[in-house]
């Protein structure tokens, strides 16, 4: 029996999920099935916007006027592992932190490196999302992506430009990706994720809502006295705490007391609150040190 054709689900005035918990919905979000299905997303709104986990993202509180798109449907959730080969072929909308435990079990290393970040694989792929440990860059194989015309893509990492938390598939759906990874015992692949997971917990306010770092290190242009000279990528967190910024408040939303590259919001916050106070930083540390922060974290504004 063929399978059943479903159509394509769109809801209306949806919310979108950010690990923020704040911010407007979607006046449709849809639920593509399958590549045709992100087809007809295309031919309704080619400005279409691409919803991860939500783990990277402030949408504003008027919410946004685009199709928004969130590959959660099962055919973009699937993994196939492959020890032997130590290739493993996933979807952009398998769970990075699923995919990690499942990788350790199945004796593929390389991933743990990626233990706390919370996202979809097509979210960190498109962010390059890492840190100290590593980045999804090491590890990436191809990329398989829809363009805006509709035509499917296979990029190999070689010709991808990734880069400190981007990738330079912004204008893309990614929908796909090949990973290689290294093969290593469980145990080991489970101690090294374990001490990373450890280390985020004692210096991140995990469990917070926010978005994970909210500006990106910044290399400076200039010798800055007590922060690093011309040329150096410093730490955004110090910057912004000797700027005086950690701590400080707008709403229901703080520069984090634990991390100050981290701003969290409270229940009763809002999106205008982080916003704001993302705007507040960045003019203190311009202040104080002539730096002009970039935001790590995207903003997807109204047009209203
Ligand atoms: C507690 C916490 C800790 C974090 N720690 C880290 C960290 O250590 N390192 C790090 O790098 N990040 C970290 N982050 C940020 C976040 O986890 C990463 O940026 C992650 O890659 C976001 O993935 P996502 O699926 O949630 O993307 P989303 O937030 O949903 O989207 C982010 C951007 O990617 C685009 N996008 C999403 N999916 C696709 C797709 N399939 N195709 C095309 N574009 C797409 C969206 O349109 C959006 O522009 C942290 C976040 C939190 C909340």
């Amino acid at each position: 029996m063929p399978a059943a054709i479903q159509e394509l689900q769109i809801q209306r005035d949806a919310p979108i999920n950010t690990w923020f918990k704040v911010g407007g919905g979607a006046q449709r979000l849809a639920h593509p099935q399958d590549p045709g299905q992100i087809q007809q997303c295309l031919e309704i709104d080619p400005a279409l916007r691409v919803l991860g986990s939500g783990a990277n993202l402030i949408v504003d509180d008027d919410g946004v006027d685009e199709l928004v798109v969130a590959l959660d449907a099962s055919h973009w959730k699937r993994a196939e592992i492959d020890p032997q080969s130590e290739h493993v072929h996933a979807g952009a909308g398998a769970d990075l932190a699923r995919l990690i435990l499942d990788c350790q079990r199945a004796g593929l290393a390389g991933l743990e490196n990626l233990g706390g970040v919370p996202a979809s694989l097509g979210g960190a792929i498109r962010m390059n999302a890492g840190g100290r440990f590593g980045e999804i860059a090491d590890y990436v194989h191809a990329v398989h992506a829809m363009n805006r015309s509709g035509t499917f893509l296979e990029i190999p990492s070689d010709q991808i430009r990734f880069g400190y938390r981007t990738s330079g598939l912004d204008d893309l759906i990614i929908t796909g990706v090949d990973l290689k990874l290294h093969r290593d015992d469980p145990p080991a692949i489970r101690q090294r994720l374990l001490s990373i997971m450890q280390e985020k917990k004692t210096s991140q306010p995990m469990g917070s809502n926010c978005a994970g770092c909210c500006f990106k290190n910044p290399t400076l242009d200039q010798d800055v006295d007590s922060i690093g000279q011309a040329g150096q990528r410093v730490s955004a967190g110090l910057v912004i705490d000797r700027a005086g910024s950690k701590g400080t408040r707008s709403g229901g939303a703080q520069v984090s007391t634990k991390h100050a590259n981290f701003i969290t919001a409270e229940r009763h916050a809002n999106a205008r609150d982080v916003i704001q106070l993302i705007e507040q930083v960045k003019a203190r540390v311009a202040d104080a040190f002539g730096i002009a922060l970039q935001t790590e974290i995207d903003i997807w504004e109204s047009c209203q």
